[in-house]
């Protein structure tokens, strides 16, 4: 299928992608989602990924990242997903917790974890989400105190991606003096083994199973008064940037789950034989396919519509949720026709991609801000005075 692209620097990175998939992602891509509970972390993939340059593209060439802009950053995860989507994911979630490093750490911090999360030599997290702060991220539980030079942190954190083997935290909680609750401030805190931090891996996700997903407990974890990752009382405002960014990779994740279960579902109805014929001469099956592909474009469209704003170095917070809610959606809708099209050898995993696909998509609603809350950021930005 012949993709539309914004400018030509994208044609070169789906190439790239199609020639790494062929040889590194389709061999393993089945057998890490089927791989037995609880699912252990692919560190050797990671690090493929990481060696590719994946984890660095868009980051800062002075750390070691390759500096791509957020058109060909999303250029490749919208291509990685086409392949497989969980692939794309471990390399997106270094890059969602080393973007606020970038953006918000202190030099000395840069320097000392930037370079090595970009190898892979670091596997990162960003845990923001609690057991009772999801949606509603402001409700933070995980808290700090100051004991002389040092922090003493205690707190609970959920469904972080990466959070069950990671050895860097990007972690969100508030300050606590004289009984007194602060806004969100964020440390870079570094679980050295035996400095209180208690880790388990999810079980039994439904889809992106390649790349694992944790809960953590912080019980009087001491860090110095330096792990603070910039200004005090500033997380929050640090969370909203880095999702604002990332939202544009969710919606490029969407368009490329839905490009994939579109091509599918093409090359299927014109070989499946019922009644006769082919059951792409079927009105019915045409329709299917003709809506998904309108949904495709008009996806593609808003997601490097966000990128190029990025780029432009504009405001494009509106932009990245309306790209990630139509297009998470749009490619619910893609994969659910795709079953529908492929019927029982859509439903059964064994005899096509689409299964996975189905799954895969899911989480793309809900990770990094519901649909309901990218609803909630659109209406509130149009209707602000
Ligand atoms: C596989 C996976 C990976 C994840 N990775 C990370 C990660 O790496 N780091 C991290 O910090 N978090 C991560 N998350 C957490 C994710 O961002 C949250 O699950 C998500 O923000 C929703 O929070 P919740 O699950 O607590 O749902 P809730 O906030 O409890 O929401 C429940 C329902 O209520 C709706 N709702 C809530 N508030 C409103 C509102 N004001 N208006 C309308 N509807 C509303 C929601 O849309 C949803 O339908 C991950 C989650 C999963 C499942």
């Amino acid at each position: 299928m012949i993709r539309f692209n914004v400018d030509d620097r994208q044609q070169p990175i789906r190439d790239m992608v199609r020639e790494f998939a062929e040889k590194e992602i389709e061999p393993v891509a089945k057998e890490l989602d089927q791989r037995p509970e609880p699912q252990k972390f692919p560190f050797d993939y990671y690090r493929k990924l990481a060696k590719a340059g994946f984890i660095g593209y868009p980051l800062p060439k002075e750390y070691g990242g390759l500096g791509k802009s957020s058109i060909e950053y999303t250029t490749l995860c919208e291509e990685l997903c086409y392949w497989d989507a969980p692939t794309c994911l471990l390399a997106a979630v270094a890059v969602l917790a080393t973007e606020p490093m970038c953006m918000f750490a202190s030099e000395e911090q840069k320097k000392k974890y930037v370079p090595r999360c970009i190898n892979g030599e670091i596997v990162p997290a960003f845990a923001l989400t609690e057991p009772n702060a999801g949606s509603d991220a402001s409700n933070q539980s995980t808290e700090a105190r100051i004991e002389g030079d040092h922090y003493i942190i205690n707190g609970e954190k959920i469904f972080i991606m990466h959070g069950d083997v990671a050895t860097l935290y990007v972690l969100f909680g508030k300050i606590s003096e004289a009984g007194v609750r602060d806004k969100i401030s964020t440390w870079l805190v570094e679980d050295n083994g035996n400095n209180g931090i208690r880790k388990e891996t999810l079980r039994q996700k439904m889809g992106m199973r390649a790349a694992t997903t944790g809960r953590m407990w912080f019980k009087d974890v001491k860090v110095p008064l330096s792990a603070l990752m910039g200004e005090r009382n500033k997380g929050f405002r640090y969370a909203m940037a880095t999702l604002d960014s990332a939202r544009i990779g969710v919606a490029a994740q969407g368009v490329g789950i839905a490009e994939r279960a579109l091509q599918e579902s093409i090359n299927y109805a014109k070989k499946r034989q019922a009644f006769g014929a082919p059951i792409a001469k079927l009105q019915a099956i045409q329709w299917m396919i003709a809506d998904m592909h309108c949904k495709v474009e008009a996806a593609r469209g808003l997601t490097y519509r966000a990128a190029q704003l990025k780029d432009a170095g504009a405001k494009f917070g509106l932009e990245a949720s309306t790209a990630k809610l139509y297009a998470t959606e749009a490619a619910k809708f893609c994969c659910d026709r795709a079953m529908q099209i492929h019927a029982g050898y859509g439903y059964i995993g064994e005899f096509s991609i689409i299964e996975k696909l189905y799954r895969d998509q899911r989480i793309t609603e809900i990770y990094e801000g519901t649909s309901e809350i990218q609803r909630l950021v659109i209406a509130g930005s149009l209707l602000r005075d």
